[in-house]
């Protein structure tokens, strides 16, 4: 059993990385989607399958050209297009976005105001006053184009070099972006006509959010979340095949499952996207009924080979990290980790639900160095650490169902 689960979970984590990636609405997501759905429903599990608008980007160049000089940017991500010229302004801080100077020109974001992404429009579990400002000074004064010149986010995952200061398919000022020192030499134009051409589209398709069920015969239910979309360029293997292998790897694990609260396995369409489209469907569906999940557990950047699968713990009361612990114990390869926010376990917490998250031991290091990129390939991931990870989630769910089926231990009126 032992080695056919390996071998099996293998076989999912290449099937899900065999197309370019798997970024919401493209061909390897609707691949991913329609797999999974087919494969857990031979397992057993009730499948819900939703189709949902999304749009698909397209690009070329993105090329700027004033005094003779011609400067090198990259294509905003989801951008509009453009192809046009205008007066060129230099923006620093919000406060001169708020200004009729902007109008009609082309605005260069640089210093502090371009110093960390800007969270996209309808970014909804997480998203500052300060950007909402951005955003809406943008819309008011409607520059024709913006270029940011950005140095490093350290808070971003990859570290890129410039990064893009928007992602977001929803804004609606075309916008390309560069390095704070090529900036710098495009600033000394201010004031000048630029001409500049950014070659961008939105393509609208659909991609397809999916939930299995399996229905137990205790109040309550158990929630396994793993993203199924990668980032755009990026195949994704750690990020985050892993983690829908894994839930293939348990969602076999459970055919015997009988006894014990309702597991319900989520593969979200959206993490690594603009608009979070799955995870705004999921909580769309659950909004008015959190209150019977008992435990939600989320597997991101999980399985990188020799290194530990992480498990860390938020808002769990006492019992339910006892249940945990216990399937935790003597097992090798599973330890505890701290505390991490980026990843779709956050919106358990969001809904003050109990949660647990898995995640490979030097994730800092994974998101440094890999991750989002194409260097997070099938190479970095251990079907076997995998596979650990998928019979540790069982003997979870059984620690809970033994717990559960006592209503006194763990209750899911009580776990608030
Ligand atoms: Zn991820």
């Amino acid at each position: 059993m032992s080695e056919t689960l390996d071998v099996r979970i293998g076989r999912y984590l290449r099937e899900l990385t065999s197309h370019p990636d798997r970024h919401v609405g493209a061909p390897g997501n609707h691949a991913a989607t329609a797999m999974f759905a087919e494969r857990i429903a031979g397992f057993g599990f009730d499948v819900a399958r939703t189709r949902f608008d999304c749009i698909e980007w397209k690009y070329g160049e993105a090329v700027l050209e004033m005094d003779g000089e011609r400067f090198e940017l990259l294509v905003g991500p989801y951008s509009l297009p453009f192809d046009g010229r205008a007066a060129l302004v230099g923006v620093s801080c919000v406060e001169e976005l708020e200004s009729e100077a902007i109008r009609g020109c082309i605005v260069v974001l640089h210093g502090s105001i371009a110093a960390g992404q800007i969270m996209p429009r309808n970014f909804t579990f997480y998203n500052p006053e300060s950007h909402r400002r951005i955003i809406r000074a943008l819309d008011a004064y409607a520059p024709v184009a913006v270029i940011a010149a950005t140095g490093r986010d350290p808070e971003m995952v990859g570290s890129q070099y410039p990064f893009p200061l928007f992602e977001d398919g929803d804004l609606d000022v075309p916008n390309a972006y560069m390095t704070d020192i090529e900036g710098e030499r495009l600033l000394a134009h201010a004031g000048s006509i630029a001409s500049l051409r950014i070659d961008s589209r939105r393509v609208p398709t659909t991609a397809e959010h999916v939930v299995a069920t399996l229905q137990g015969d205790a109040p309550g239910r158990i929630v396994v979340f793993a993203h199924i979309d990668s980032r755009k360029g990026s195949p994704g293997a750690l990020d985050n095949a892993s983690g829908v292998a894994t839930l293939l790897g348990l969602a076999e694990l459970l055919a015997d499952y009988t006894h014990g609260p309702t597991i319900e396995i989520v593969p979200l369409n959206g993490e690594d996207n603009y608009a979070n489209p799955g995870e705004m469907l999921w909580v769309g569906a659950n909004e008015d009924r959190m209150d019977d999940i008992i435990l939600g557990i989320n597997i991101d950047d999980a399985g990188m080979r020799g290194q530990d699968t992480h498990v860390s713990f938020y808002s769990c009361d006492d019992r339910l990290e006892a249940a945990v612990r216990q399937a935790m114990g003597g097992r090798v390869g599973i330890s505890e980790g701290l505390k991490w926010f980026q990843s779709d376990h956050a919106i358990f917490g969001i809904y003050g639900r109990p949660a647990i998250a898995l995640a490979s031991a030097d994730i800092a290091g994974f998101m440094a160095k890999y991750a989002h990129s194409e260097r997070d390939t099938i190479e970095l991931a251990d079907p076997g650490i995998l596979a650990n990870a998928a019979r540790f989630l069982r003997d979870v769910i059984d620690a809970i169902a033994t717990g559960a089926s006592n209503p006194s231990a763990v209750d899911p009126a009580t776990t608030a």
